[in-house]
């Protein structure tokens, strides 16, 4: 494999360049939060591609016709655009949560998509916002591809996330619960998108992080909200299909029991959050005993 070499290119050209020239092992670095920290996922050989000065590669757009984040934007700069917290405030609120100042500073949303943690706060809410990632392949060549579909093991680098405007939905939130309040890496996180009209939900999407090796769709949540008016009823649905989402996908493990509790409280934070009413409102209230 040869000594480790680090390139800085400054633009797509002279990545390009490199990654059609490379003959080994090719790796990116983008804020280094997991990679320089993790030790062991830092490459000993082969080629280190540094995007920290890659102009083009972090950026936010956020208009009617969807939102484009530049692969290398920071979680910083995301949670604090005030375009795409209007468009989409549940990216903005997990990129709020995501680690502490300096690691949100450092951290790219790249960086957060390839790692593929479990846990990772920012996927559940581009999973349920059918994201779609720009991606540049070992030969130089542009593809795009949606994110359920993104390998870390294929080399591709993370040029730009793209979240098309028909699948944003007007009303959207994400909780999180972690070992405490701050610095916290997500025990259980989810994002909800949704319509919602005088009283009543339309399409509802749902991901959650922690319960697999990725961050995962839940149907069931899905399908007991979709079409429903917000009412007791719809929502012990919701908590009994949440349950069972948890059942269904961490049968026997050690914290099968607690997330099956956990969900519940963060489901109806979850909606309370998405639709700008008190967690602690009697419906919510009710709903949970
Ligand atoms: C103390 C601490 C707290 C943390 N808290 C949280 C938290 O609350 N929530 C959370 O989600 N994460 C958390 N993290 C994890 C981490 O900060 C995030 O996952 C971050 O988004 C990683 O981005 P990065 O740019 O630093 O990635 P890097 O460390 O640079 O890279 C991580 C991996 O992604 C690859 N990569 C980077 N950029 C690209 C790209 N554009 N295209 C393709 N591959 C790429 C690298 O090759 C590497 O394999 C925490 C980390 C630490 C150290």
């Amino acid at each position: 494999m040869g000594e480790l070499s680090v390139a800085t290119p400054i633009d797509t050209m002279e990545l390009r360049t490199l990654l059609s020239a490379a003959a080994g092992p090719v790796n990116f670095i983008g804020g280094g939060t997991d990679m320089l920290i993790a030790g062991r996922t830092m490459p000993t050989g082969g080629l280190l591609i540094d995007l920290s000065r890659m102009a083009g590669m972090a950026f936010i757009s956020a208009d009617d016709g969807g939102i484009r984040i530049g692969g290398a934007t920071t979680v910083a700069a995301i949670a604090a655009h005030r375009g795409l917290a209007m468009r989409l405030p549940a990216l903005a609120e997990a990129a709020a949560q995501c680690g502490s100042v300096q690691i949100r500073n450092r951290a790219t949303i790249g960086g957060n998509i390839a790692n593929a943690a479990p846990a990772a706060d920012l996927v559940p809410v581009l999973v349920a916002a059918k994201a779609r990632l720009g991606c540049i392949g070992r030969d130089g060549a542009s593809r795009e591809l949606a994110i359920c579909d993104y390998a870390p093991d294929r080399g591709y680098l993370i040029a730009e996330v793209i979240l098309p405007g028909d699948g944003l939905l007007p009303c959207s939130a994400f909780v999180k619960l972690g070992p405490r309040r701050a610095l916290s890496i997500s025990r259980l996180n989810i994002a909800l998108l949704a319509e919602f009209q005088d009283g009543r939900f339309g399409d509802v999407r749902i991901a959650a992080g922690a319960l697999g090796p990725r961050p995962l769709r839940l149907p069931l949540a899905e399908a007991a909200l979709a079409g429903s008016k917000l009412e007791h009823a719809a929502l012990r649905a919701f908590l009994s299909a949440l349950a069972g989402e948890v059942d269904a996908a961490i049968p026997g493990r050690n914290s099968q029991a607690y997330k099956r509790r956990a969900i519940a409280g963060l489901g109806l934070d979850l909606v309370a959050q998405a639709l700008g009413l008190n967690p602690r409102g009697q419906l919510f209230e009710d709903a949970a005993e």
